[in-house]
C-alpha cells in the first residue's frame, strides 16, 4: 500500500504495483511503521527500540536452554535482554527507550557474549521499533481502523504484541463488518466509537497495567529483581505471565504486586535514572533472572 484516502463512503487504497482498490472499510495492520496509522493520527506515549538476533543452537547449547528463558536487567533505564530457546534456534534481544542506540547496541553485544550467542552467524538480526499508545490516540478515522503495532498496540513493560495484534484485528475484523453496512457518517462514526471503546475496555486496562508495572521497574529495577528472584510467588506470576495463563493487569491486582507498587512509587528515583545520564548502573540493581 503506498497511499490511501476516503471519499463519501468509500475508502481508496493505492498499492506500489499500480492498483487502486476501492473498500467501504480498512483495517491498518501495516505494523509499527504503519502509514495507516499516520492517516489516522495514533499517537504514542512510549517509544522504544528493540534489537533482536535468531541464532542456529547446536545440541549442547538446545540443550542447555531447553525449559529455560532468561532476561536480564539493566544498564538502561526500563531496558532488558531476554533469551528465548526455540528448539535448533534461539532468539535473544534487547529493548530500552529510543534515543540511545549506542549504548543499547553496546548492551546487546555484551548481554550476547555473556550468554555464548555471539559466536553463531545469526540467521536474523534486526532492530525496530515498538510503539505504545497514548490512551487518548485515536483507534479509527472515518471507514480506516487500525489494530495492533499500527495502533500501537503494545504491553509498555514486555512489549508483547502479538496478543494484543491478534485480539484487536478480531474486534477490528468485527467493527469492519459494521462500517461495510453503515449507511451515513452518523452510522460510521457509531461503528468506529464502538471500536474504540472495546479496545480501551478490553485492552486498555492491561496497556494501564502494565504501563504502571514499566514506571515502577524504570524507577527501581532493583525492587522487581528482588521480588522475582526472593518470593518465589512473584517468580511463579511472571512464569505464568510468559505462558500466557495470566495478564499483567490481573498481576497487578495482588497483594504482593500492589505492595510493591506501593512501596517501589514511594522510594526516590535512583540518581542515576534522572535525565541527562541514562547509562549509568544503579549499585546493586544489576540482576539476571532465569
Ligand atoms: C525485536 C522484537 C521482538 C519482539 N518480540 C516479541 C515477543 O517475543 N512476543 C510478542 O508478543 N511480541 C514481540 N514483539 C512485538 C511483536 O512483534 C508485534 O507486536 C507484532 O508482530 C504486531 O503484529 P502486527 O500484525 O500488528 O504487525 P507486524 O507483525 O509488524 O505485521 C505488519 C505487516 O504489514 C506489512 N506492511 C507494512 N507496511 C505495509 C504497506 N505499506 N503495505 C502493505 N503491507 C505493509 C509488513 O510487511 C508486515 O507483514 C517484538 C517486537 C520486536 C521489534
Amino acid at each position: 500500500m503506498t497511499a490511501l484516502e476516503q471519499q463519501g463512503g468509500t475508502v481508496t487504497v493505492k498499492t506500489n504495483r499500480g492498483d487502486t482498490l476501492h473498500s467501504r472499510a480498512v483495517i491498518g495492520a501495516d505494523g509499527s511503521a504503519s502509514k495507516v496509522a499516520r492517516y489516522v493520527g495514533v499517537r504514542c506515549a512510549q517509544v522504544d527500540l528493540a534489537l533482536e538476533v535468531e541464532v542456529p543452537a547446536d545440541e549442547r547449547t538446545a540443550e542447555r536452554w531447553r525449559g529455560r528463558i532468561l532476561m536480564d536487567w539493566v544498564p538502561l533505564p526500563g531496558s532488558f535482554g531476554w533469551v528465548f530457546p526455540k528448539g535448533d534456534v534461539i532468539t535473544a534481544g534487547v529493548v530500552a527507550a529510543r534515543g540511545n542506540p549506542v549504548a543499547l547496541r553496546a548492551y546487546k553485544e555484551d548481554f550476547l557474549k555473556r550468554h555464548e550467542l555471539l559466536g553463531p552467524r545469526p540467521l536474523h538480526d534486526t532492530g525496530h521499533l515498538t510503539r505504545c499508545r497514548h490512551p487518548d490516540s485515536p483507534l479509527a478515522r472515518g471507514r480506516v481502523l487500525v489494530a495492533g503495532d499500527a495502533a500501537a498496540l503494545v504491553d509498555h513493560w514486555s512489549r508483547e504484541g502479538i496478543s494484543y495484534a491478534l485480539r484487536s484485528g478480531d474486534l477490528a475484523g468485527r467493527a469492519a463488518i459494521r462500517l461495510v453496512t453503515a449507511a451515513d457518517t452518523t452510522e460510521e462514526t457509531t461503528a468506529a466509537d464502538h471500536y474504540g471503546r472495546q479496545i480501551n475496555h478490553d485492552l486498555g486496562g492491561e496497556m494501564r497495567a502494565s504501563g504502571s508495572l514499566s514506571h515502577l521497574f524504570a524507577r527501581n529495577p532493583g525492587l522487581l529483581h528482588t521480588a522475582l528472584t526472593r518470593v518465589p510467588p512473584m517468580w511463579r506470576q511472571l512464569d505464568s505471565y510468559i505462558a500466557g495463563h495470566t495478564s499483567v493487569a490481573t498481576i497487578m491486582t495482588t497483594p504482593l504486586a500492589r505492595t510493591a507498587a506501593a512501596v517501589g512509587t514511594r522510594l526516590p528515583l535512583p540518581r542515576n535514572r534522572r535525565a541527562g545520564d541514562p547509562a549509568r548502573q544503579p549499585e546493586g540493581a544489576k540482576g539476571t533472572a532465569g
